[in-house]
């Protein structure tokens, strides 16, 4: 059997208590689904500040009443030093995945991102620390390689930052780094490539290409690629990185702790190469597609041409498999944003908010 499918089973057999921040956004709502299906206790920490709702109704529709009553969501901030302590509270794992994530938009607002991308790492980093806990994973960037032009990526060689968010994930490793030295603390850091799957957000200015993508093919607007369609990125389906989360959270070989890893296929797609996929895809459902072609326009600043990963450090040392390969899980992606773009939200959901919630 494989590493990750022992893993599974041995998680199962032995429940723990985890923290998942930003628990309601796309990669933290995956892995809440992932836990809970394993029978583990969680707790999620979000603001909403991108994430929603309606993500944590749908995995609470997946699991079913008796697996969801295994979670706990507070609707608290990572800028909030007492949120974080509340959350922190009993966890054996913290999977830290709130932060803004958006590279345009952290050009537009570098506060913002530093507030919650870095004091609130920090935070999460102290409060997990008082906490006692066990392991600390968090998600860091292909970002970080900014202008490094060596290919594929290999986790010692990073550039400058190329953007307010690059910094910010790079300034979390070295913090992460920091703690493990000055405090004794264990985390792990994944830099995530271009994740993509289902309660991926379609909407808005900074919406990840995937998602944007599929949904304007199947709302009929005009899709567009960003330079010539030649740009590149290794696009990583979300069971990958949740794979990647629990071997980082379990793994107890010393020298696989205190260290950063490249999250990814391992492969490099153009984005006109994606919009053909995607195409042939919805094709069959919207034969008006048929016929349909990108409209380009500029470059967007602080965007890299080209990115690959390395992925033999995660695969040598965490037992790494990314067995969901890119064309199975865009079929998955395309086959919910087709089921979800047209169905009603409904429902409630009960929320915790910490005493002391901030507004920051
Ligand atoms: P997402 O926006 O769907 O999820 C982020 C979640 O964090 C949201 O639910 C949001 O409400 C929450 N959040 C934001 N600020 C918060 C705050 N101050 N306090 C509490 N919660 C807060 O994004 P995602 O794609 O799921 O990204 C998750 C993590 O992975 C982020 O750290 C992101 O930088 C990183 N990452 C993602 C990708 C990708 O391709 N999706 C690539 C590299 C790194």
């Amino acid at each position: 059997m494989r590493t990750y499918e022992v893993l599974q089973e041995r998680i199962e057999e032995q429940p723990s208590t985890w923290l998942v921040t930003g628990a309601a956004g796309f990669i933290g709502s995956n892995l809440l689904e992932r836990l809970l299906r394993l029978n583990q206790r969680v707790i999620g920490l979000d603001n909403l500040a991108t994430g929603s709702r309606a993500n944590l109704l749908e995995v609470k529709r997946l699991v079913g009443e008796q697996k969801w009553a295994n979670f706990r969501f507070l609707e608290g901030d990572i800028r909030s030093l007492r949120d974080c302590h509340e959350a922190c509270h009993s966890v054996r794992y913290v999977l830290h995945q709130a932060a803004l994530g958006s590279v345009p938009q952290s050009i537009d607002d570098p506060i913002s991102y530093h507030a919650t991308n870095v004091t609130g790492f920090l935070n999460m980093q102290v409060a997990a620390r008082d906490a006692g806990v066990s392991r600390f994973v968090y998600a860091s960037s292909s970002a970080t390689y900014g202008d490094d032009p060596g290919m594929p990526k290999v986790e010692p060689t990073v550039g400058r930052p190329l953007s307010p968010y690059a910094l910010t994930k790079y300034a979390d490793e070295m913090y992460a780094d920091l703690f493990a030295r000055c405090y004794g603390r264990d985390s792990i850091g994944l830099r995530y490539f271009n994740v993509f799957g289902p309660r991926q957000d379609p909407n808005g200015a900074y919406a990840a290409v995937i998602p944007q993508w599929v949904a304007s093919m199947i709302r009929g607007e005009p899709v567009h690629i960003n330079g010539d369609g030649q740009t590149a990125r290794d696009f990583c389906y979300i069971d990958n990185v949740v794979q990647a989360n629990l071997l980082a959270a379990t793994a107890d070989d010393e020298a696989a702790i205190n260290q950063v890893y490249n999250i990814a296929l391992g492969e490099k797609t153009t984005l006109s190469q994606l919009f053909e996929m995607i195409r042939g895809l919805l094709e069959p459902r919207y034969p008006r597609l048929r016929d349909s072609r990108p409209a380009h326009r500029d470059f967007r600043s602080g965007d890299v041409q080209l990115s690959q990963a390395d992925i033999s450090k995660a695969t040598n040392l965490l037992g790494y498999r990314p067995d969901r390969r890119l064309k199975e899980g865009l079929a998955k992606a395309v086959e919910w944003y087709a089921g979800t773009l047209t169905a009603q939200p409904a429902a409630e959901l009960s929320v915790v908010r910490p005493a002391t919630a901030s507004k920051a």
